[in-house]
């Protein structure tokens, strides 16, 4: 028999301070509804932050990425020029 467990992840209750699932909709022991500390930020400022970090990461990946792909240009553009030079009298 396959058995198919679900991630439950696991939260204190604010209240009574019970281990209850942070998808519960309310606390089983003592029936206050949890603080959703994701939910609770700003929706604008939650966007704004994850796109900041985005770019971040894009520029950062971008900055490392340009490098070897310049070396690689300059290479390959020394070579074929070296090579057609002569060809087309450049
Ligand atoms: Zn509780």
């Amino acid at each position: 028999m396959i058995e198919t467990k679900g991630i439950i992840v696991l939260t204190d209750c604010n209240e009574c301070k019970a281990k209850i699932s942070d998808t519960a909709a309310s606390c089983p022991h003592c029936g206050a509804i949890p603080l959703d500390p994701a939910r609770s930020l700003p929706v604008e400022v939650f966007n704004v932050d994850m796109k900041v970090t985005t770019m971040f990461w894009f520029f950062l990946k971008a900055a490392f990425a340009a490098v070897p792909a310049i070396i690689v240009i300059y290479t390959a553009w020394t070579i074929i020029g070296g090579i057609l030079a002569p060809v087309f009298h450049l």
